[in-house]
């Protein structure tokens, strides 16, 4: 299975996992370090072309 990286917004670290893409569509990824589901998945380096929002 692909590792993801997330980090916490509740704790703001980072990590990763690994997890079957539907469990990332469900929102299954959690903060090991404080169990918050409040976390990012960080963009894959090939998708991070700009941090710019719209
Ligand atoms: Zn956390």
């Amino acid at each position: 299975m692909p590792l993801y990286s997330f980090v916490c917004q509740d704790c703001k670290k980072e990590f990763t996992l690994t997890l079957s893409f539907a469990e990332l569509e469900r929102g299954e990824a959690k903060c090991p370090e404080c169990g918050s589901k409040n976390v990012q998945h960080k963009l894959e380096p090939f998708f991070a072309v700009t941090s710019k929002k719209s």
